[in-house]
């Protein structure tokens, strides 16, 4: 069966836009699961967004009203369910038993929803960090110029199925441990529809749509994060016979970086300081995102420390503001000396003391590091 959507909402069929806005306010308002811990609440909260989609775009509640469901566009829509090939599901055995009438039947529209369809978008850093437009290019289901849909050559018509008499399902007799039983099952001739074309439109073969390719503008807000879909309503696949298409959804693929890695708002990258560097204190400059930055390292800059530079990450997607660029300091203890630069450091070690050092850690314990020093 058919969800019924307006009921859902707790209104009756055809109720006004304004009654649907309405409705779908005040349930969104106590149901949002922000506000709502209750988990039945964000089963209900999709439900009803659910409803109020199907009910607030055209196409969707055309279907509605047509008794369809708008969101189902598999085989068997709006029919009783089938059960499968010959002699089925339930409906079949209690019409068997109570002369037919348990579930209600008949041929289902040609005109069915189109899918929704799904792209990835590959971009760069600074794509995602400052939002940018992009041309996407999709092979989709359009509706067939030809025919716009009907399915038929030019001049003709559809034509009452003779092999169900346009009922849309025909019935065998079986026997089986109950009887005879009587199966229903969706016309073989006409695929249920009732309906058969006998001169297709020569562009579509009948289908109403055809393949074409596509280019379409996406415009990816600053923010993103890999992962992140957009959703471009109708610009998914056409559906048979002409439906209304369903959504596409775009998803960012972000590419790795070579300098910085990106975690949620935040960035990060490493920078290498020489051991003198670090102990006097320098002015770097970094190349950002936004351009080229000065940071200065303090005197006595430790490695594995962490300077924050504030609203230099990515913007917040839902908020105002940025996050920050985080930079990890390595400090570089340096190699292969020559001889005047080890005299030199050794004068540093002896007038610091610190030609014999004792190991961090191992003070007091009399380990085996402070004895190795003795
Ligand atoms: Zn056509
Ligand atoms: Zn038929």
């Amino acid at each position: 069966m058919a969800t019924d959507y307006y009921g859902v909402l707790g209104l009756a069929r055809g109720a006004s836009d304004n009654e649907i806005k309405k409705a779908y306010r005040r349930l969104a308002r106590d149901l949002h699961p922000d506000v709502n811990p209750d988990p039945g609440a964000k089963e209900r909260f999709q439900e009803v967004s659910r409803a109020y989609q199907a009910l607030t775009d055209p196409e969707k509640r055309r279907i509605v009203d047509l008794g369809g469901d708008p969101f189902d566009n598999g085989a068997g829509a709006g029919a009783g369910g089938f059960g499968g090939a010959g002699f089925g599901g339930l409906g079949d055995i209690m019409d068997a038993f109570f002369g037919g009438g348990a579930t209600t039947r008949g041929p289902r529209s040609r005109v069915r929803a189109g899918g929704d369809a799904l792209i990835r978008l590959d971009l760069d850093l600074d794509e995602t960090v400052f939002g940018t437009t992009k041309d996407i290019t999709v092979d989709t289901a359009v509706l067939c110029d030809s025919c716009t849909g009907a399915g038929t050559a030019p001049g003709t018509h559809p034509t009452t199925c003779v092999t169900c008499s346009g009922r849309g399902e025909v019935q065998s007799v079986q026997r089986s441990f109950l009887g005879q039983v009587v199966a229903t099952r969706p016309c073989p001739t006409c695929a249920g529809t009732g309906q058969v074309i006998p001169e297709p439109c020569p562009k579509c073969g009948g289908d109403g749509r055809v393949r074409a390719r596509r280019t379409i503008p996406v415009k990816v807000p600053a923010g993103v994060e890999d992962g992140m879909r957009i959703r471009l309503t109708g610009h998914g696949e056409v559906g048979p016979g002409g439906g209304p298409a369903g959504d596409l959804y775009v998803e960012i693929a972000e590419r790795p970086h070579d300098v910085f890695t990106r975690d949620g708002e935040d960035l990060h990258c490493r920078v290498t300081l020489p051991m003198t560097a670090a102990a006097l204190g320098t002015t770097l400059t970094l190349d950002t995102l936004d351009g080229q930055e000065e940071v200065d390292i303090r005197p006595g800059t430790q490695s594995g420390s962490v300077l924050t530079l504030r609203a230099k990450g990515a913007p917040r997607l839902r908020a105002t503001g940025r996050g920050n660029l985080m930079v990890h300091v390595e400090v570089e203890t340096p190699t292969r000396l020559d001889a005047e630069q080890e005299k030199l450091l050794r004068e540093l070690a002896s007038l610091r003391g610190e030609d014999r050092p004792a190991a961090a850690g191992a003070e007091g314990h009399g380990g085996l590091f402070s004895r190795l020093f003795k």
